[in-house]
């Protein structure tokens, strides 16, 4: 089953939490010399049109990159992501939302390399053509979770794997703990980046049982939540899990999240959370 499509919900306040990780954790990679992959199992089409009737249909954004966007108080955690959403807007309009594929090629070096799966059969051709000219980079219409063994541990043992699947089956809540168990298996020192969703409490607790049973240590919950739990349908929060993070990611987001919640969430009704589910 593949009904979901990013361009719905692209530029939201998860997205821009799920982003502005991914891209602490790239520019802290970037300070040895050393290259690294860059490894998406889930990229998405890659560029999202916030004109487009999808991104229009649901007006995420507008609750999430569009609060933040042409702030003057903007922290300087958020420069890098900050960076990138700017070289898409050029002028005054939001016109486009940079998906993790392009934040990571405009923020990666020359050195550095991108291995990207999507297997939706309308977003994967619009991935491919974004990175035409890059030759860095690898696209694939392959399974994601595959990867975790097909392409791990990378030449340079270096690297962070971004892992962020749709959850449009419940199978994803336990595919992704065996993805990071079959890459950490191979590929012990790399950063693990995983998005989740909050719908069902029980099912991320669930989740962090089941990861915290792997035995892998260094385990960092991000989340910031946009109102109370509940058992309704839709997303009340999201967040990220992080493996083996950089050593300066708990202290560069409780800085960042704070500012976060108050412009996402005016309404005073968000939570944040920095946790370690398991420390060193
Ligand atoms: N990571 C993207 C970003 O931040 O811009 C968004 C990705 S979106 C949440 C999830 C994507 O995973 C969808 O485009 C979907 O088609 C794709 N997908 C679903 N199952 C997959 C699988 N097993 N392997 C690779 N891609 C998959």
């Amino acid at each position: 089953m593949l009904s979901y499509r990013h361009s719905f919900h692209a530029g939201n306040h998860a997205d821009v939490l799920k982003h502005t990780v991914q891209s602490l954790i790239i520019e802290s990679l970037k300070e040895k010399e050393k290259p690294f992959l860059y490894l998406d199992t889930h990229a998405g089409a890659g560029r999202y049109q916030l004109s487009g009737e999808h991104a229009e249909r649901t007006g995420e954004y507008l609750e999430g990159i569009a609060r933040i966007w042409q702030r003057d108080d903007i922290p300087e955690e958020l420069a890098a992501y900050m960076s990138v959403v700017n070289h898409f807007n050029r002028n005054e309009n939001l016109r486009y939302y940079p998906g993790s594929p392009l934040i990571a090629r405009q923020l990666l070096r020359e050195d550095d390399k991108l291995h990207l799966t999507e297997l939706h059969p309308s977003d994967f051709p619009l991935l491919r053509s974004e990175f035409q000219k890059d030759d860095r980079t690898r696209v694939a219409r392959a399974d994601g979770y595959q990867q975790l063994k097909a392409q791990l541990p990378p030449p340079s043992r270096r690297g962070l794997i971004l892992m962020d699947p749709p959850y449009e089956m419940k199978t994803d809540y336990q595919d992704v703990v065996k993805g990071i168990q079959e890459g950490y298996k191979r590929f012990a020192t790399g950063t693990y980046a995983l998005w989740y969703p909050v719908v069902m409490r029980q099912q991320i607790k669930k989740m962090l049982r089941d990861l915290e049973a792997t035995g892998i240590r260094r385990i960092l919950q991000i989340e910031l939540g946009v109102r109370p739990d509940s058992d309704q349908r839709g997303m009340t929060a999201s967040g990220m899990i992080v493996i083996n993070p950089p050593w300066k990611l708990e202290q560069q987001m409780n800085n960042v999240l704070p500012w976060l919640l108050k412009v996402l969430v005016p309404s005073g009704t968000g939570h944040t959370t920095v946790n370690w589910v398991v420390p060193e």
